[in-house]
Order: C-alpha cells, then structure tokens, then sequence
C-alpha cells in the first residue's frame, strides 16, 4: 500500500538541564581511570556547545523499548519487528519488514539566548568535573590514576528543544502523542546523556509556558480524539 504523508507537526519547546549537569556528545561511556574525557560537542560556527538531536531520540527510543520492547533486552539490539509504535516513530532498521519512512526527526538543541547572555556574564559555558576515586582500602583518593575528567553542560542552561512528527494516511496520530509524552516522561524521571547513576543529566522539557512538554502532546492527543467544541 502506498504511503501518503498527510501532514508534518512541529513540536517546540525547551530542555532544560535541571540541578546537575548535563553530558551528551562524542565522548565514551566508560573511560579508563586518569583518563581525560573528550570534549562536549560545539557548534562549528558559533562555539556554543549544544545536545545534539540524536542523543534525545536514542535514549527516548531505548528507554519506550526497555519498557515496551522485551525482545531487545535479550539480544541488546534496536527492535525491528516494523510493527510496533517504536519501529513506527523511530524507524525499522530490517527493510524486509519496514512499512513506512522514519516518522521522527529530532533537531539538535542549541543553547536560548538567555542561557548565552548568562554564560558570558559568568565566563563560563561548560564545567569540568574532576571525580575521585577512593581507595577502597585507605578510604583516600592516594594515586594518580584515581581521577577521571568529564566536561558537561552546566546545572540552570536552557536549550531550544524541537521536534518534527511525520503523519501519513491512516495513522493514528492521537496514539502517537500519547506515546511520545511518555517518552519524555521517562527520560525526566531517568537521565540524558551519560553518568546519569553518578547524578548527571536530570533534565526537563517544557512548552513555552513552562508547563511539561508531555502535558502540551497528551492535550493534542485530546484534541485529536475529541473534537475541539467538546470542551476541551
Ligand atoms: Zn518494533
């Protein structure tokens, strides 16, 4: 059956990096001790570090496949069964089975104009935290090799979040809504990025009233479903 796109919606809002930082970008999860971990990443042109689109769309799409997708916990792979809402949103990677293009396209978030303005009030726009390892046995942090070096986004910086959700012929676009306002439900109450069991990447996304982004999906969700004269 032929696919027809129906319409293209454009979700925007904020991401906001709550009381710890935040570390998303090129670097490794697990670095060696002493060792330097790589830079965030930066915009080539203006050197603002950003999130990039990417890292929010796999940690949505892997934190709704942990909860929906029981098949990838067992081999740890992407689901491609194409049938599910995570191969329909995200995409199928196995062409056999793939029905449609990928639905979701996520931009890379580039720092608000009042987080910049207050990052050069204070002169800073990342921080790099120095960790210390203990000795287990001392209780003391006693060799060189005992530190590792992770640069993150600082605590309090706002970021233009957006997003775009492709609709085509018969979908049930209500249901999408739904499920990515769970997404981002989860993602807030888990972490973005990396050390999130270390207190990294607590953040939030919010509409441009500063209520939950998730809140804003379910009311269009609502709208879809009902029509707006009932009340809504
Ligand atoms: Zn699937």
């Amino acid at each position: 059956m032929a696919v027809i796109l129906k319409s293209i919606e454009e979700i925007k809002g904020f991401l906001k990096v709550l009381e710890s930082g935040l570390r998303v970008g090129g670097g490794r999860d697990n670095l060696g001790l002493g060792e330097v971990e790589n830079p965030i990443l930066r915009h080539p042109i203006t050197r603002w570090p950003y999130v990039p689109g990417s890292s929010i769309k796999g940690k949505l799409r892997a934190l709704l496949e942990l909860r929906d997708c029981p098949s990838t916990q067992s081999d740890g792979r992407p689901c491609v069964c194409g049938e599910c809402d995570v191969c329909l949103l995200f995409g199928c990677a196995d062409s056999k089975k793939s029905r449609s293009p990928t639905r979701l396209l996520f931009r890379d978030c580039q720092p608000t104009e009042e987080t910049t303005a207050l990052w050069m009030s204070l002169g800073i726009d990342s921080e790099v935290k120095n960790e210390i390892i203990v000795d287990r046995r001392s209780g003391f942090s006693s060799s060189r090799f005992t530190h590792r070096l992770a640069e993150r986004l600082p605590a309090g910086s706002d970021f233009n979040f957006s997003f775009s959700l492709r609709i085509f012929d018969g979908d049930e676009s209500a249901r999408f809504f739904n499920y990515l306002a769970d997404g981002l439900d989860l993602i807030e109450k888990d972490y973005l990025g990396a050390y999130g069991s270390r207190g990294f990447g607590h953040v939030k996304f919010t509409d441009e009233n500063d209520r939950p982004l998730s809140a804003l999906l379910r009311q269009m969700a609502g709208q879809l479903t009902f029509p707006k004269e009932g009340g809504l």
